[in-house]
């Protein structure tokens, strides 16, 4: 922890509290300056930042990505929960890449990966919007492979 002060990277800690509200409050001492400081830390989940195809990067957001499953999913049996399942499993399989940055294409696959499982109509409805599927001939050719693999 730099300290806020002078700017030495080696600051210690004298004194540790009790985590409140997921937070942990340190008291710092900066040998350098001198000067006291708190800190209040935070655990960091390490969700990669989201980099889209046009190379702009946003904040990985949970909601927004159950919210476009919850569309895929409209009006088909699928729980609520296996949703927040699937969401729940992305940002850990992102969080396990343990890198600052990925593209939005990875998100999208597992996605895609996870729909195949829980209900091929939300599947097919993803993929249409997110593969782009608006060719009638891919699409068909990838309705035919779905019925193959179930057969
Ligand atoms: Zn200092």
């Amino acid at each position: 922890m730099n300290c806020p002060f002078c700017g030495n990277p080696k600051t210690n800690v004298v004194y540790t509290g009790k985590p409140e509200d997921g937070k942990l409050q340190r008291r710092r001492f900066c040998p350098v300056c001198k000067k006291r400081f708190n800190t209040f830390e935070r655990p960091f989940l390490g969700t990669p930042m989201v980099v889209k195809s046009d190379g702009k990067r946003e904040v990985f957001d949970s909601e927004k990505l159950a919210h476009g499953i919850r569309i895929a999913c409209a009006k088909r049996p699928v729980p609520a929960e296996k949703i927040s399942e699937l969401v729940d499993s992305i940002e850990k399989r992102l969080q396990m890449e343990g890198k600052y940055e990925i593209p939005s294409r990875m998100i999208g696959d597992l996605v895609i990966e996870g729909l195949k499982s829980l209900d091929l109509i939300a599947y097919i409805r993803y993929a249409i919007v997110y593969l782009r599927m608006d060719d009638l001939h891919a699409l068909r050719r990838e309705i035919d492979n779905l019925l193959g693999e179930n057969n």
